[in-house]
């Protein structure tokens, strides 16, 4: 399980708030949470109960209704423009996603790049860095994720779970302050999964703040230290594994966990 939070430390992620509604559904219905440092929390829920939409609202991929994102103390700032939010500041919105890194089902590797330059894009393009020292940290990030030997391989070489790696490793080119995972291992071969928890596992090791959507229960029971249900756009349970996989906890949660044997 990931190490304590330092609770002296304020947050490097808090949402407060969220609500999110396409035409009349309301798909988040009031949603917080705060992230502290080197926190691992699973965010659990049935199909449609919005956790993708929380974590886009979180990297404004969709831009929330109502309620406020903090990043490391520094609030999105947001304004009214013909009866919705926006975000005031685009420039503001570039920087907090380039210190959210966001890992996806679909890997989204650049087809048209080696695996090397998909690494080094975005530190080169966004973070305007030299091209030699991205170069020398892509690859020390392919060695940690296993695919050392994959620089110069196109996307549609590897398999999913080496796709999935050098996203990651993509992801963590740009140190994130914060990763987002919206189910990392749902498009993978059952053979496939394992490959890519071990990196996610070694990274929460490191301390990475990580939020993660997953279905993956020993992942959300072993290495998380903190699991939130979601139901119908609302939080159902939040805490620690242990007291969450209880038998105290909700009812809908429990008929949830039963859908995986578990
Ligand atoms: P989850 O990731 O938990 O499966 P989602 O956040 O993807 O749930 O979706 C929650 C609900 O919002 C679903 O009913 C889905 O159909 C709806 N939804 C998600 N994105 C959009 C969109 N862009 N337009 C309309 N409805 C959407
Ligand atoms: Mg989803």
């Amino acid at each position: 399980m990931a190490s304590a939070p330092h609770l002296s430390s304020a947050p490097r992620l808090s949402v407060r708030n969220i609500t999110k509604s396409f035409g009349t559904h309301q798909v988040l219905r009031g949603i917080s949470l705060d992230a502290h440092d080197g926190d691992v929390i699973s965010l659990l829920g049935a199909s449609g109960s919005g956790k993708s939409t929380f974590l886009r609202c979180i990297n404004m991929l969709e831009i929330a209704d109502a309620g406020e994102i903090v990043v490391d103390g520094e609030t999105i700032a947001m304004t009214q423009r013909g009866g919705r939010m926006v975000p005031a500041d685009r420039g503001q919105v570039d920087r907090m996603r380039s210190e959210l890194g966001m890992v996806f089902q679909s890997f989204n590797l650049w087809s048209h790049m080696t695996i090397l330059e998909n690494i080094i894009e975005g530190p080169v393009h966004v973070l305007k860095r030299p091209r030699a020292e991205c170069i020398a940290e892509a690859e020390a990030l392919l060695e940690k994720v296993g695919i050392a030997g994959k620089r110069h391989a196109y996307p549609a070489h590897l398999s999913g779970g080496q796709q999935q790696r050098a996203a990651i490793a993509r992801s963590l080119a740009m140190k994130p302050k914060v990763m987002l995972f919206d189910e990392p291992t749902s498009a993978l071969d059952p053979e496939l999964v394992g490959e890519v928890l071990r990196v996610m596992r070694a990274l929460a090791e490191e301390g990475m703040t990580m939020l993660v959507v997953t279905h993956e229960m020993s992942f959300a029971r072993t290495v998380s230290n903190r699991v939130i249900f979601m139901k119908s756009g609302e939080i159902d349970c939040d805490g620690a594994p242990d007291t969450v996989f209880a038998d105290g906890a909700s009812p809908a949660f429990r008929q949830f966990i039963g859908n995986f044997g578990g």
